[in-house]
């Protein structure tokens, strides 16, 4: 990104927080980013899922019916499932967002449970309905189970970076810090999760957030993490910590 677009971007940056119900849905909140290029919507669905809303399409990832009844919720355009686990991927949930014209996107070992969508492994760009998506690795390094095997293997999940207009944003899916994380450049707003022992613990992701030079921290998937402890950390540093409700 050019660095006139990228001052212009920042200046017009601009956060709506709001809360909306749907048809006697439960009510989830709402930030709205304004970009020259238009409003970005993020609804905040719960611990890893995430709606997004652009230029009147809605890309969604890792939906999960024990969070939200997607049949009241607008279809999907495009779905983005991180990896298998089952508050990541969730057939039914997959199925309710659904119309014909649904793109949905997902490692292989989701697509072996979804029997569809199309495969795409970590190091990839496509675009997904108008918007360049690069997909990243996401897997754990020092958080082992106990037969010694990582909760998260390298190559089985995926993390995306999805560019709406001018704005890039990252969600990283079930993580720690990896090499593939710490390349990423020019990421204005990310999603990382903070949850032990899955992902990694809040000190790691403030870190993260360092590295990248975010604008924006939205920390997720909390499991028993507090969050507030990355506000405490990053207050009063150029990164804008924002909790939502991702427990
Ligand atoms: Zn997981
Ligand atoms: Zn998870």
């Amino acid at each position: 990104m050019k660095n006139s677009i990228k001052v212009k971007l920042l200046a017009a940056i601009l956060f709506l927080g709001s809360t909306i119900g749907v048809n006697g849905q439960k009510a989830f909140e709402t930030d709205t980013i304004s970009t020259p290029a238009g409003n970005i919507e993020i609804t905040f669905i719960g611990h890893a899922s995430l709606q997004f809303k652009y230029q009147d399409r809605y890309y969604y990832i890792d939906p999960v019916m024990q969070l939200a009844d997607y049949s009241l919720l607008p279809k999907a355009d495009v779905i983005l499932v991180t990896h298998d686990h089952g508050d990541h991927l969730d057939p039914v949930a997959i199925e309710k967002l659904s119309k014909p014209e649904t793109e949905i996107f997902l490692p292989q070992l989701c697509f072996d449970k979804l029997k569809k969508g199309k495969v795409c492994d970590n190091g990839k760009f496509f675009i997904a309905n108008g918007v360049p998506v690069e997909t990243v690795a996401a897997y754990n390094i020092y958080n082992l189970r106990g037969n010694g095997k990582p909760y998260h293997a390298r190559n089985e999940g995926n993390g995306y970076v999805l560019t709406f207009g001018p704005l890039r944003i990252y969600v990283a899916g079930d993580t720690e810090i990896t090499p593939e994380m710490t390349k990423l450049k020019q990421i204005d707003i990310a999603f990382l999760p903070i949850g032990l022992p899955y992902t990694m613990e809040p000190q790691r992701a403030v870190e993260a957030a360092k590295i990248l030079q975010l604008k924006i921290l939205y920390p997720y998937h909390f499991n028993n993490s507090n969050p507030d402890e990355l506000f405490r950390t990053l207050l009063g540093s150029p990164i804008d910590v924002r909790i939502r409700s991702m427990k």
